[in-house]
């Protein structure tokens, strides 16, 4: 009798537990992904920048995964509003949450809800087309924008703002984001850390990016460039770091249609406006005892829009523990509790790359394999059959694949790259009922 195991989520970690539930099992296994979305592959289809294609294609190893005999997608299937915990819990084997962290963390400063700060979770889901996020959203009417947080998402971010539409055709942003795109007021983009160039998250591959990008100009500030102590005491990683930026603080601006001023040692304190953002007014810093204090000293910068780029954080399932303090699901090596696993940033929080979800949904795989193995089988009822009695019908793999046959035909019909997102999720669905 085969282990029959459903994964809860179809992003990076969910199909790696996939994976890795077919490479490691000694018998046969049957493996169900359940996706809210009728789309799999997650944070690679809705977080991943459009013109970061290598890091996109790895949505080509995970089609391979739901393509392996045993694994089946289910889209179109909400935990908690289609299937709860004991549905899943009296159909499979054992379940594993791999929901990520799909939310923003706020900072906490007074006019974060003004209208005009928006979360960077919200501005990367819209221009990777995310299905929640109208394409119609975001307006860049204001000349000047700031980007809060120095680590890979703001650097996306910014890429994004600073580049020229016409760049970013080739890419699989829907044609009605890139529209908007194309519109852009903006001149300047601030981008804003609150320690310095050493401490800064982002990584050596993606800084670099933002000294190439042809339509900006990206400008450090000589007093802000120096760090704290020795650079040889500096990992090889960071010493990169700081070697671009204080290259970039040395260099004068070639003129170009953008400008991107990286800032350090500036934390964000208010956002100001009248109904909505006009400026942000920011305290410079220093570190007492590796905290973060202010100086006293502020600055405020006319800028109309406010992308916050402070982290991501996962939010609480249906019935599945959940540990405000961590934002994760408590667990060891990946077991919640008998017969329920995590893995991902659900597990761990949003650190790392998409590779770092392999080994980690490798490890909760070997410790639910040793957790079942020798039980008997406890499930008692059909998944599909549970489905069908509250009349929801899930999106199939093959519906999905219609799904993406539109998006290259758009691609084609546009004469843009290998594929055109659809906006919006009414959109897709008509797509998979004209292929029925
Ligand atoms: P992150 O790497 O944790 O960076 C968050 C940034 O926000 C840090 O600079 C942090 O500063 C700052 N921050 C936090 N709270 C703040 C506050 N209250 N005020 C001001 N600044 C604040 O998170 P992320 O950029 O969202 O990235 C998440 C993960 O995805 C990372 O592992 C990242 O490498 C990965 N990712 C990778 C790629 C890629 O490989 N190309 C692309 C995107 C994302 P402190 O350090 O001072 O806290």
């Amino acid at each position: 009798m085969s282990l029959r195991v459903a994964i809860v989520g179809s992003g990076p970690a969910g199909v790696y537990t996939a994976e890795a539930l077919v490479k490691q099992a000694a018998g046969p296994v049957e493996v169900d992904v359940l996706e809210r979305l009728p789309t799999p592959y997650g944070l690679v289809r809705y977080g991943v920048a459009p013109d970061h294609t290598s890091i996109k294609s790895i949505a080509g190893y995970l089609r391979r995964v739901l393509e392996l005999p045993g694994v089946r997608f289910l889209g179109g299937i909400e935990f908690g509003r289609d299937v709860t915990v004991d549905d899943l819990r009296a159909c499979y084997d054992a379940v594993v949450y791999c929901t990520g962290a799909m939310v923003d963390r706020r900072m906490g400063i007074p006019g974060e809800d003004l209208p005009g700060s928006v979360a960077a979770t919200d501005f990367v889901n819209w221009y990777c087309g995310h299905p929640d996020m109208p394409a119609d959203r975001f307006v860049l009417d204001s000349p000047e924008v700031a980007v809060i947080g120095v680590g890979n998402v703001a650097v996306d971010v910014v890429r994004v703002l600073a580049k020229t539409a016409e760049e970013l055709r080739s890419t699989d942003v829907p044609e009605e984001v890139l529209s908007r795109l194309a519109e852009s007021q903006v001149k300047v983009i601030h981008m804003i850390g609150r320690r310095g160039p050493e401490h800064a998250k982002f990584t050596l591959k993606e800084l670099r990016e933002l000294g190439e990008l042809a339509n900006a100009d990206v400008c450090v500030r000589p007093d802000e460039a120096p760090v704290s102590g020795e650079m040889a005491a500096l990992s090889r990683q960071v010493r990169g770091n700081v070697e671009v930026i204080q290259a970039w603080a040395a260099r004068s601006p070639a003129g170009r249609p953008r400008r991107l001023d990286v800032r350090f040692w500036m934390r964000p304190v208010e956002i100001l406006g009248d109904g909505r953002v006009e400026a942000l007014r920011l305290e410079r810093t220093r570190l007492d005892d590796g905290r973060v204090v202010g100086t006293g000293e502020f600055e405020t910068l006319p800028v109309g829009m406010v992308l916050r780029s402070v982290g991501y954080r996962s939010v609480p399932l249906p019935g599945v523990p959940f540990s405000e303090a961590t934002m994760t699901v408590p667990n060891e090596a990946g077991r919640v509790r008998d017969r329920e696993y995590v893995a991902g940033w659900l597990k761990r929080g949003p650190t790392g790359v998409i590779g770092t979800n392999k080994s980690d949904a490798a490890e909760t795989v070997r410790t639910l394999l040793a957790d079942l193995s020798g039980r008997d089988p406890v499930r008692h009822a059909d998944l599909d059959a549970v489905l069908a009695e509250r009349g929801v019908s899930p999106v199939t793999y093959r519906q999905w694949l219609s799904i993406e046959a539109a998006e290259a035909a758009l691609a084609r019909t546009l004469g843009r790259g290998e594929r055109v997102k659809l906006a919006g999720l009414a959109a897709m669905l008509s797509a998979l009922e004209r292929a029925e």
